[in-house]
This record gives structure tokens, C-alpha cells and sequence, in this order.
């Protein structure tokens, strides 16, 4: 037997028995976002490396070391997106979606980062995001955050998830706090991890966001960027509070939270989970005012969130949250040269006459026993027996798989009518 061929680390297959869960979310997601106004943008998988490089910022965890990147033919640096934001910026500009317009976008698909791979961590993983653009104000902060919050209220998991808010301020805030962040830090150099000394003179902020328990005491002592917020950032996070206090949504706001891109200001979030182990953050997001004037467009306030489906699937899955899988309404046993061929044309004309059923066809022959033994795996509610008998008579057997009561038989040309009034499709 030749070798078989495992499927790359990190990178997984999503079998039909957990696909119902996926559908679940992905459906949803899609009703609500519709729901508000926000148009789907389908983007491209490959964009060139600066893109990423550019925007992400040179000493993140995804610049640094998570990128899938490789020269094509052409001798162009290209990867594979470990985000959507980027790309859907720099398709706004492309396409000139930003001109005198305000945008309300979404998208969902295969996101890639090379990373660790580990529960709730895979180097192919998906999201499903939020972009807006044109808006600088905090309501369409609040209007992202509503948009998460009823999507958790429909996926039933609004008790497992907590929303932590915080504001990163502006840039010249921020970079005022990062000299005091490194100042402290710096005192207290030899208590940092590997990381976290890296990271000092680069990234202190990240420092912040360390899930090193051993970091934790220094890093609850460290200054608090929410005391020294800017007068700008600060009204808008009160605003941005007032309007999730009216609309009833509650939330920590968490002073240690900072996101792992540069290009975040002001309002950031994350809902996190603690039925997931260390991988808790379920959906992450906040304002990137900065991002479309990098991209080489005018400046142009923007805010959105990106969730990660993997997390929500495995929290539904925690949760035995089962959304009504698609089992088939019926199975067809054919058994006979004239019931096969009648049973062909049977199973069309149902398809015809009824496009909801979900009806599967025995295939590859086999006794009737055995045809049925598969019609009860299959899950349907119904075998239909079409044997020489049948075939003669021109009807077929109804059986219940699911019930004890008596089989029927029915003409085949009532048959669609009688499976309409069982079925009710
Ligand atoms: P984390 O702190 O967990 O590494 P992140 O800050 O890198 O997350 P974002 O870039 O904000 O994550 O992505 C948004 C969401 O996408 C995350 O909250 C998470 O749900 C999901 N996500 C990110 N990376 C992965 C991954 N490697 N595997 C599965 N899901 C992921
Ligand atoms: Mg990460």
C-alpha cells in the first residue's frame, strides 16, 4: 500500500459532523451583519508581503515570526493573509470605496499565521471580521460591539462571554506612556522573561499583554495608561461607556488590554471566554484611525472586530450547543434491475416537485437488508423500499425509521403529495 499523506500541522479538516456548528456561525454571523447594514467584501488569500509588513508593524508577533511568506515565479514576495483588516483597507482604497462614503463591510475566510500549534491556536484558522471606515465617532464603536453582542444572544453563548474594554489614546499619548512603561520596566529589568526583554525597547506595550504568570505582579504594577489618557480619547471612551451602558451591554474595562498590531488607537476590545483554557479570546477589535492614510489613502477614521470561528465552534461544541444538523427526510432502497431504473426517475421527479427534500439514493447495490441497515446510519427519517414487488405494482414501501408504526405503500405517483404532508417540506 503506498504511504498516506497527513495533512500540514496546524492545518485542519472540517469533517460534515462539525460542519453544522460551523454553518451555525457562519449563518448567523451573516444574518446579523446584514442585518446592520454591512456588505459582504470577498478579498483575495495572497497579498503582497509590505502590505502586511507595512501595516501590522515590524516587531509584532505576526511580522516577526508568524507569516507564511514565500517568493512566487516572478520573483515577488508574497503571503498568505495572517489577517483581514489590511487587505480590506487596501481593497477600499483600490476601489474607491472610501470617496466622500462612509463603509460598513464584513468578510469571513482561512486566515494563516505559523504558530504553535495547540488548542484554539492552528496556522490555518478563520475569521470572520468586521470593517467601517469614515466614522470616527464612538457610536459605531458601540454599533461593532452590538453587532458581536446579539450575535452571542443568537449563538446562545451570551453568559460564557465577557466583554474587556479599554483605550489605547492617541499616538502622541501613547508614545508618552511608552517612555514611562520603559522606564519602569527597565528598573526591574531582571525580572523579565525572554520575550518581555525583546520587546522592552520595541514594543514595551506588548510587555503588558504577557500571559507569563510569572510577569503578572510586575505587570500589575506598572503605570496605567487609562490614567493618562488624552482628553480626546478619554471623551470618546466616557461616550463609547454611556452608549453600552444604554444599550444595556455590560463590560470590564481592562487597562492591560492592548492588541498585538500597531496600527489600534484609541477604543480596543476583545470578548474572552474562560471555557477555553488559555485560548480565551473569542473576538477582538477596536479603532485604526491611522491605517488607510499608511495604505497611501486620505485619512480616514476606521473601526472593526474580527472573531475567530475555530473558538466559537469549540465553545458551542463546550457548550453541546447542536444546531439542527441536516439529516436526510428520506433513503431510497432499490433493489432490482426494473426498480433501479424506476427508482432513478422516481428520486428526480421528487427532487423536482419538492427542491427542499433531502433525499439520498442507495447506490452500489447491495440486499435490501444491508440497503436498509445504511438507510438507518444515513440518519433519515424514512426509508423508502423499492423491491421487484413495488416496481411491479408501481408503488414504493414507506417505512419509519424513527417510529414504530406499520409500513405504508403508496402508488408512486401519489408519492409526492404523501411525502409533502409527512415531511412538510
Ligand atoms: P491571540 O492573543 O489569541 O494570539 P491575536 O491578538 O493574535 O490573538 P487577532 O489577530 O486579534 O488575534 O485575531 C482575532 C481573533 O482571531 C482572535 O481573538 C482569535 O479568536 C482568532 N485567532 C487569532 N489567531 C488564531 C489562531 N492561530 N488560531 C485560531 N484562532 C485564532
Ligand atoms: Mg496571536
Amino acid at each position: 500500500m503506498a504511504k498516506t499523506i497527513p495533512a500540514i500541522r496546524g492545518m485542519n479538516d472540517i469533517l460534515p459532523d462539525q460542519a453544522a456548528c460551523w454553518r451555525f456561525v457562519e449563518d448567523s454571523a451573516r444574518a446579523v451583519l446584514t442585518g446592520y447594514g454591512y456588505g459582504e467584501i470577498r478579498l483575495p488569500v495572497v497579498e503582497k508581503t509590505e502590505l502586511f509588513a507595512r501595516t501590522l508593524g515590524e516587531v509584532t508577533d505576526i511580522v516577526e515570526k508568524e507569516m507564511y511568506t514565500f517568493l512566487d515565479r516572478n520573483g515577488d514576495s508574497l503571503t498568505l493573509r495572517p489577517e483581514g483588516t489590511a487587505s480590506c483597507a487596501r481593497a477600499a482604497i483600490e476601489s474607491g470605496l472610501l470617496h466622500n462614503q462612509v463603509q460598513r463591510l464584513w468578510y469571513q475566510g482561512p486566515m494563516f499565521r505559523h504558530e504553535r500549534p495547540q488548542q484554539g491556536r492552528y496556522r490555518q484558522f478563520h475569521q470572520i471580521g468586521a470593517e467601517t471606515f469614515g466614522m470616527a465617532g464612538p457610536d459605531i464603536d458601540a454599533e461593532l460591539i452590538l453587532v458581536t453582542a446579539r450575535l452571542w444572544r443568537i449563538l446562545g453563548l451570551n453568559d460564557d462571554v465577557v466583554l474587556h474594554l479599554n483605550s489605547l489614546g492617541t499616538a502622541d499619548a501613547r508614545s508618552v506612556y511608552r517612555t514611562q512603561l520603559v522606564e519602569y520596566f527597565s528598573a526591574h529589568v531582571e525580572q523579565l522573561d525572554e520575550d518581555s526583554q525583546r520587546r522592552l525597547h520595541t514594543n514595551p506595550l506588548r510587555i503588558l499583554d504577557s500571559k507569563n504568570p510569572s510577569l503578572q505582579v510586575l505587570i500589575e504594577g506598572a503605570p496605567r495608561f487609562l490614567d493618562r489618557l488624552d482628553s480626546e480619547s478619554r471623551e470618546h471612551f466616557e461616550q463609547l461607556k454611556t452608549l453600552l451602558d444604554v444599550a444595556g451591554v455590560r463590560y470590564v474595562v481592562n487597562p492591560r488590554l492592548v492588541r498585538g498590531l500597531d496600527y489600534y488607537g484609541k477604543t480596543v476590545f476583545e470578548w474572552v471566554t474562560d471555557r477555553l483554557g488559555a485560548q480565551g479570546t473569542v473576538c477582538a477589535g477596536g479603532r485604526y484611525d491611522v491605517l488607510v492614510e499608511e495604505l497611501g489613502g486620505k485619512p480616514t477614521p476606521a473601526a472593526g472586530f474580527a472573531m475567530g470561528v475555530e473558538r466559537l465552534v469549540a465553545l458551542l461544541m463546550e457548550r453541546g450547543v447542536t444546531p439542527p444538523a441536516a439529516l436526510p427526510h428520506a433513503y431510497l432502497v432499490v433493489s432490482g434491475d426494473e426498480a433501479e431504473r424506476q427508482g432513478i426517475l422516481l428520486a428526480e421527479s421528487l427532487r423536482d416537485r419538492m427542491p427542499a427534500i433531502r433525499l439520498q439514493v442507495n447506490c452500489g447495490g447491495g440486499s435490501f437488508k444491508s440497503q436498509i441497515k445504511r438507510a438507518d446510519k444515513s440518519g433519515a427519517a424514512y426509508a423508502l423500499l423499492l423491491g421487484e414487488d413495488e416496481a411491479a405494482r408501481r408503488e414504493v414501501g414507506i417505512k419509519s425509521l424513527r417510529e414504530d408504526r406499520p409500513q405504508q405503500n403508496v402508488s408512486q405517483v401519489e408519492l409526492a403529495d404523501y411525502l409533502a404532508k409527512i415531511l412538510q417540506v
